[in-house]
């Protein structure tokens, strides 16, 4: 069985997020499998190639926007998984990574490619990832070229809206796509709509979120046509690539081993000189760490209940970059208390490795969370996770055993989990250690999942009707 996975970001070349992890450990899994899985993604000019060998596959001429574009496809093998990886490369388009045009001559280009067998190599299924690839299905359609579609959904509020220029551009006809926003002169189309709509099946990337998408309260303004297409979408929750975890903590405690306690005590230990708080095994230290979106990641209650509560009974060591107010007001509340707030505004991984090794508990306090690979990845190395209860956070947390979840989007709510894991980890030690053990043990390995998806795969390829699994429980 070929796929072709198609993707916007992938981790070891470029990663902003989970996306890219994902596009990793996702593709080891499935080559593990026996699926002849391969990598598309633009080649940026930000791609990291360090020491991997490249070679041009080939080249083709397009049109786009009316005029004439060259395109070489590079191909070379991903270091670690040796999934093929296919790199697309047009300096006008395809150098920087977030403009709407950059996606319309990457979803035309990948179909001009399969169009035209520049590969030699024939995809029974294109799996697609968001928005980035949401035109993709109606241009294979256009083609005529019959490669079944998938499109995974990794976070609806993310859409893509564009002018139907771009449409016009990409050379499709726009009578063919859907327009949102019909009522007023300036209707767009959405390309997360165009691809939900034309892909043949569509996954997200847990149960709870499969069913929270079809609500008015999470479906983005999406919800009405999810809900029609309700048979056809189904929830898997992510994995994480267990062995590569393990391996990047090294020396770091990660996993259930027999050392874990000490382990902890020591990297708390050193990450707290390290940033200058005070160093104290008996203060809880909690982290935070992800994309500083104040629309997702529930920055306005972990702020408030931090103003209320009493600084100095805990630690926060919070890394992320985005929204700038946001940094600014953290910042604030950092100056004020530096032995027991520590903000690092940066993307680093290492340092990320360094903070889920040495935190009692991560905090995730998200409005919405479609995954969440955070509350994974701070489990195997022992961090209870304090989240809210949706999407993939409510199933993957199993609150009073392996964290805690809370049940209300406020920042009392979230001070509650908070003061429940605090005296838990205070009065009741061995209860604590137990869920540190009930974490640590969890299996969020692609396995079951990778499993799922290859079903998904046969009855794609099965199947000349719509498919109807609904959502898979994990
Ligand atoms: P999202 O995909 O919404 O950004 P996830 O929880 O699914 O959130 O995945 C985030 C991934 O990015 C995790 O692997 C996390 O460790 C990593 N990450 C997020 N922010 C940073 C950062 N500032 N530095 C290093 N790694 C980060």
């Amino acid at each position: 069985m070929n796929v072709l996975f198609v993707v916007w970001e992938l981790d070891a070349f470029f990663k902003l997020g989970g996306l890219g992890d994902v596009a990793r450990s996702f593709s080891g899994a499935m080559k593990n499998l026996g699926v002849d899985i391969r990598i598309i993604l633009p080649y940026y000019s930000v791609i990291k190639m360090e020491n991997n060998v490249k070679t041009l596959k080939g080249k083709f001429s397009l049109l786009y926007a009316g005029k004439k574009e060259h395109v070489e496809i590079w191909e070379t093998v991903h270091p670690h998984t040796h999934v093929p990886v296919y790199l697309v490369k047009n300096t006008k388009y395809l150098n920087i990574v977030t403009k709407i045009d950059t996606w319309g001559f990457f979803n035309k280009a990948v179909v001009t490619m399969l169009k035209q067998d520049t590969l030699q190599w024939h995809p029974d299924i294109l799996h697609l990832n968001d928005h980035h690839c949401g035109l993709i299905p109606l241009l294979l359609k256009q083609a005529h070229l019959p490669i079944k579609t998938m499109i995974t959904i990794h976070n609806l509020f993310h859409q893509g809206h564009a002018s139907f220029a771009v449409i016009r551009d990409a050379g499709l006809d726009p009578t063919a796509c859907t327009p949102v926003s019909w009522e007023i002169p300036s209707k767009q189309i959405n390309f997360l709509l165009e691809g939900i709509i034309h892909s043949d099946i569509i996954t997200t990337v847990s149960p709870s979120y499969a069913k929270e998408i079809m609500t008015e309260e999470f479906g983005c303004g999406l919800n009405e046509y999810l809900k029609g297409l309700e048979g056809r979408v189904v929830g898997i929750l992510n994995g994480i690539d267990v062995e590569k975890k393990l391996s990047e903590a090294k020396s770091r405690q990660a996993g259930p081993r027999a050392s874990w306690k000490e382990e902890k005590v020591k990297n708390k230990r050193y990450l707290q000189k390290q940033l200058g708080l005070k160093v104290s095994n008996d203060i809880p230290l909690f982290c935070f760490i992800g994309r500083l979106d104040a629309k997702q990641k529930g920055l306005e209650i972990l702020h408030t209940m931090l103003r209320r509560i009493n600084q100095e009974k805990i630690e926060l060591v919070i890394l992320g970059t985005g929204d700038k107010p946001w940094e600014e007001r953290l910042q604030w509340l950092a100056t004020f208390y530096p032995k027991h707030i520590s903000c690092n505004f940066m993307f680093n991984e290492a340092i990320a490795h360094q903070i889920y090794a040495a935190s009692d508990f991560i905090l995730i306090p998200s409005r919405f969370e479609p995954c969440g690979l955070i509350q994974m990845i701070a489990m195997l190395f022992g961090t209870i996770p304090i989240a809210y209860k949706t999407g993939g956070l409510k199933d993957s947390i199993q609150d009073g055993v392996t964290g805690f979840l809370f049940d209300k989007y406020n920042s009392l709510a979230l001070e509650r989990a908070v003061t429940r894991a605090i005296t838990l980890r205070r009065d009741h030690k061995n209860e604590f250690e137990q869920m540190t053990k009930n974490a640590m043990l969890k299996d969020f390995s692609w396995k079951k999942s990778a499993l799922k998806y290859l079903s998904l795969y046969k009855q794609l390829l099965l199947e000349n009707t719509i498919i109807r699994t609904g959502s898979s429980k994990s």
